[in-house]
């Protein structure tokens, strides 16, 4: 067994046993990238001569007799869209070709602190939007599982090196679904945060009302080592963050009991337009709990029909007004063509740098935004949400978690969807809500269909119930085996 088909839990172990040399870890998860990342091309920028001055720093200090934290030499890859200091962050934008931040976003300053390796900045849909990560302005990532399919988005790049053993641990980001739908797609685990949970600070804002960055893993106990590494208040940096209840000891507090747990499945979700393999599996997980001894019943949400129009309409609102500042003079792209015309240095700057989606997003939201469609839009969308955040808390008044699909199936071909848009915003309506709403999500995987592609389930939970959907997620993991997946490649 090669170290690259290890959990992150399992290295650090190994790691710290000295059985093993960060040096040599991160040489055997990079022998894996270079026998698999021309067909998975899950990568926008490899660190690897960084990665392996990292690992060996913390080699040297081992040798010394430090105690080091837990993911001290563990690889990590991170979303393109979260601020490296001193390497490229190019959201997979034209507009941040050669955009290297001279700072770091909170969560590398803490993931430097506990001396992770950094392996390198994964793809994604470009600025986060997208469901596919075919919005690359860079080149879509191939879904390990199946070289023709795509795997999710906007976070794929993070969720597909994961998936291909490239790596044990990524960080992705998720304003409507982009870390839980591609984890459900490459059959990995992702968990979203309880909004604040996590500092924003340097992670490139897309809707920073709906925006978290959370972990990836191929186990429940490992995304539970890389939450607990960057939870955390972050009162300079990022004022929405918060202090929690778990901070940092997720891990430390895992337990696989669920009896008695009471587990709400929301006939919504289970009804026409999601596919008949994704509800069978996610009704058989249903079952494990129960026979467990868990409390499983139906309950109802029925505004998660308002989900997806209040979803696009508020994030894109939120993006055209973050995107303003990329304008061609401060940083990032910036025409050749506009002479000495300043308007044209603005105009053509942002219709040459930024793609067609990122484009529609900004003239939606600005269209919602215009004075006479902000009552109509807008206006109406926040009181939309208010509603689905009352519907969720009183649905936790009857039940501990939430268990519903990930997305209506399961990973489709390349090329599928871009014609539509409309379509591909339609294969995130199981997972808007949570944002919306402002909860934490957990999806693992829990079955496959057919074609042997990957099938994941999402647990929903209060806010700041982490450790619940980890606990809940590790009793599923352990009744049904489906861990640490990696895809043949
Ligand atoms: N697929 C959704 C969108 O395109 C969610 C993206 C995300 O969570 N960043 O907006």
């Amino acid at each position: 067994m090669g170290l690259y088909e290890k959990t992150a839990a399992e290295l650090s172990a190994l790691l710290e046993s000295k059985q093993i040399s960060a040096v040599e870890l991160a040489q055997d998860v990079f022998a894996r990238t270079a026998a698999v990342e021309d067909r998975v091309q899950g990568y926008v920028t490899r660190t690897e001569q960084q990665a392996l001055a990292q690992a060996q720093a913390i080699d040297e200090r081992r040798a010394a007799g430090e105690a080091l934290p837990a993911l001290a030499g563990i690889p990590i890859a991170i979303k393109d869209n979260i601020c490296t200091k001193g390497t490229l962050t190019t959201c997979a934008s034209k507009m941040l070709y050669d955009f290297v931040p001279p700072y770091h976003a909170t969560v590398m300053e803490k993931l430097d602190a506990q001396g992770a390796v950094i392996t390198g900045k994964a793809n994604m849909d470009e600025f986060a939007m997208g469901s596919s990560c075919e919005n690359s302005a860079m080149h879509p990532t191939h879904n390990p599982h199946d070289l023709t399919r795509v795997p999710g988005g906007s976070s794929g790049g993070s969720a597909a090196v994961v998936a291909a053993g490239e790596v044990p641990l990524a960080l992705g980001s998720d304003t409507g679904g982009s870390i839980r739908q591609p984890a459900s797609f490459c059959g990995v685990v992702g968990l979203k945060p309880t909004y604040g949970a996590v500092s924003r600070y340097g992670l490139i804002a897309f809707a920073s009302s709906l925006d978290q960055i959370g972990p990836f893993a191929r186990t429940v106990e490992d995304a539970a080592l890389l939450l607990d590494a960057i939870t955390g208040h972050d009162p300079l940096h990022d004022s929405t963050s918060v202090k929690t209840p778990f901070e940092g000891s997720v891990r430390a507090n895992l337990n696989a009991d669920v009896k008695g747990l009471k587990i709400g499945l929301p006939k919504e979700y289970f009804g026409a337009g999601i596919s008949d393999e994704v509800r069978e599996r996610v009704l058989a997980a249903a079952e494990t709990y129960r026979g467990l001894g868990a409390e499983v019943f139906e309950i109802s949400l029925p505004l998660v029909e308002y989900a997806l129009p209040v979803y696009y309409i508020l994030s894109s609102a939120e993006a055209s007004s973050n995107l303003a500042r990329f304008d061609g003079v401060k940083y990032g792209y910036r025409t050749p063509h506009a002479g000495d015309d300043l308007i044209a240095l603005y105009t053509k700057s942002r219709s040459e740098g930024f793609g067609a989606e990122v484009q529609r997003r900004i003239m939606l939201g600005t269209y919602v935004l215009s004075s006479g469609y902000y009552d109509a839009y807008y206006k109406k969308a926040r009181a939309a949400q208010r509603k689905i955040r009352a519907e969720f808390a009183s649905a936790f008044e009857k039940c501990d978690v939430i268990l519903t699909p990930v997305a209506p199936t399961t990973a489709y071909g390349l090329g599928a969807k871009t014609a539509d848009p409309l379509e591909m915003y339609a294969g995130d309506i199981c997972t808007v809500s949570v944002n919306i709403a402002g909860l934490p999500a957990l999806v693992q995987p829990c079955g496959f269909d057919g074609a042997q592609l990957p099938i994941g389930m999402q647990l929903i939970g209060p806010r700041f119930g982490e450790q619940r959907l980890m606990n809940a997620g590790l009793a599923f993991e352990q009744a049904s085996g489906l861990r640490n997946i990696i895809a043949a490649l």
